[in-house]
């Protein structure tokens, strides 16, 4: 069509897609985000929303919000399910085909159970609003049917099994552990809250592996010192809906699991005919395009972009953000008839927070913080990163309270666990950890 503005579709409205129709503003193209969901979401601070901290709406941002102020670029809400390379169409669960002359696929990643039996069926994921917002209402019912049978503490209501020492759970962990000792033991004055336990599952010998040895272990400290019970060397060998079996042999009484040990890329990855690496990731060329369709672009979690050692970059926030500006940058390239250059990520460090005045960070250059000056670097980064004024300010007001008063006023038992009262020690309604698209 002669005069028509080359048609940019991006899938995914996470760091890695947000960031591509960021950097295409003002590009004479026409971008159009499609997204499940009609928010982009801040996944890091999930945990706060799981553990009553923060609210949903604090860590979320509406995605038409964020593109009104990028005049090129439109939303459009859909499920997306595969793609008619023919005729290069989108095609949605609806039976919209959306066409495209650029296609950026960026739909993130979701949990990996790894075949265990029972976990998909009976731990609970955290990669979405509705994951923490289910365990956070599963977590306070267990306290309410405790209030009212304090017995059922031996079946393992006040017990939450973590499985997975990476970031994310030990971030649960630690506040968790902050959130029984400082809140729920006030709000239930009759109740042996101390008997409440919090148990992190590692298969490997530390937590926080892909940090320095120092800083594992100052970890681990810090998580000992909040009553973590830590099981370091031991893997999951089964979840049922009253217990977690271990590779040892022995197991623990547990209504609450957790699965943060695996990431997988999206199950879109599989229906598309593309070639794919570990964790089901697409392969993708150096410039991030994929090998043999120029105009099909992969960023974040999905892809599996490597470093200039060809080692397979990390699934982090930053690596999807600067893949996303890349790839925009690479499109506007191609239509000026230039080359592509090679992707280079900028590794400016990793960190993670165990609890109050607590964390661990890794910054470039082998700088390595512990204690309240790494807690303070991880609560300004959360803060700069976090999209929108008026979430970054509800974020520092809600950590700032928190922080003065030891509350968390989120501790709302929403959803339909609310309906399923009964006080037996039958099987709580749980949200799987398989991938979400299946689940909901
Ligand atoms: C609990 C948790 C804590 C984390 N903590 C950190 C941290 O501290 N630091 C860090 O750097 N990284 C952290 N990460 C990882 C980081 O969030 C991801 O690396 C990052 O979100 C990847 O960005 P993305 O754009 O690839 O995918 P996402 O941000 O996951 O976005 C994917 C988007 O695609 C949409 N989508 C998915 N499937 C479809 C479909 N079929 N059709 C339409 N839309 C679809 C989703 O709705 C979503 O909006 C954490 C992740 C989790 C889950």
């Amino acid at each position: 069509m002669a005069g028509r503005r080359p048609r940019v579709v991006v899938v995914g409205g996470g760091f890695g897609g947000l960031a591509v129709a960021r950097e295409l503003r003002g590009v004479p193209v026409d971008v159009l985000l499609v997204d499940q969901d009609n928010y982009h979401l801040f996944q890091p601070l999930l945990y706060q929303v799981a553990t009553a901290g923060l609210e949903p709406a604090d860590i979320a941002y509406a995605l038409r919000g964020i593109l009104r102020r990028i005049p090129n670029a439109h939303f459009f809400m859909a499920e997306v399910v595969g793609v008619d390379w023919d005729a290069s169409c989108l095609l949605t669960a609806a039976g919209e085909k959306i066409p495209f002359d650029h296609l950026v696929l960026a739909a993130g990643a979701t949990t990996a159970t790894f075949g265990v039996p029972g976990a998909a069926e009976h731990a609970f994921a955290l990669k979405d609003l509705r994951h923490a917002v289910a365990l956070r209402s599963h977590l306070l019912e267990q306290f309410e049917r405790c209030a009212a049978h304090p017995e059922l503490i031996d079946e393992g209501l006040l017990t939450v099994v973590i499985v997975g020492g990476g970031p994310t759970g030990v971030e649960m962990a630690g506040a968790l552990r902050e959130l029984f000792t400082k809140v729920l033991a006030k709000d239930f004055p009759a109740l042996e809250v101390w008997r409440a336990r919090v148990m992190l599952v590692e298969m490997a010998d530390s937590v926080l592996t892909a940090f320095h040895r120092s800083l594992q272990r100052d970890a681990a400290r810090a998580l000992k010192v909040r009553r973590v019970e830590l099981r370091l060397g031991t893997s999951v060998s089964r979840v049922t809906p009253e217990r977690v079996e271990l590779s040892d042999g022995s197991h623990i009484p547990a209504r609450t699991v957790l699965w943060a040990a695996g990431v997988r890329a999206n199950s879109l990855a599989d229906r598309l005919d593309v070639p794919q690496g570990r964790g089901g990731r697409i392969v993708v060329g150096p410039d991030l395009s994929v090998p043999g369709r120029p105009q099909i672009w992969v960023v974040g979690d999905l892809g599996a972009a490597k470093d200039v050692e060809g080692q397979l970059l990390p699934q982090l926030a930053p690596v999807a953000m600067q893949g996303g500006r890349h790839v925009a940058r690479s499109i506007r390239r191609r239509l000026e008839g230039r080359p592509t250059e090679r992707f280079r990520y900028v590794d400016k460090g990793i960190m993670a927070t165990i609890g109050r005045r607590a964390a661990v960070a890794q910054l470039s250059f082998g700088l390595c913080l512990t204690g309240s000056l790494a807690w303070l670097a991880w609560l300004f980064l959360h803060l700069v990163i976090l999209i929108g004024f008026r979430n970054r300010l509800s974020v520092l007001l809600n950590w700032t309270w928190n922080y003065l008063t030891w509350d968390r006023a989120a501790r709302l038992i929403l959803g339909p666990n609310v309906r399923d009262r009964s006080a037996e020690p039958s099987a709580p309604s749980r949200s799987p950890a398989a991938d979400r698209t299946t689940s909901t």
